[in-house]
């Protein structure tokens, strides 16, 4: 006897926040100009009846609300880049 049983498969993600500093969360988003943007961990799995079998992106982003907007980021240093946009130019050397 043949039971048809659909597959369920898809995929998850498991967001979390990057961190609780205040000053990392409202950045500005390049792509929708509001003060959305917030660092997480961002862990998306590849699902089959929602268990999670093939990691298909695990890293830190930089992720935007309202538009959805994401960019990698891969260490603190970057991220202290996204805080401080080039408002300060580099000192000039003589
Ligand atoms: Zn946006």
């Amino acid at each position: 006897m043949f039971l048809c049983i659909p597959i369920v498969c898809g995929t998850h993600d498991w967001n979390k926040p990057y961190d609780n500093n205040p000053k990392h969360a409202g950045l500005f988003c390049p792509h929708c100009h509001n003060n959305s943007v917030s660092p997480i961990k961002r862990r998306e799995f590849f699902t089959v009846w929602f268990i999670p079998l093939i990691p298909l992106h695990w890293g830190k982003q930089l992720h935007c609300n309202i538009c959805g907007w994401r960019q990698d980021f891969s260490n603190d240093a970057q991220l202290q880049q996204m805080l401080q946009p080039a408002q300060a130019p580099l000192p000039e050397k003589h």
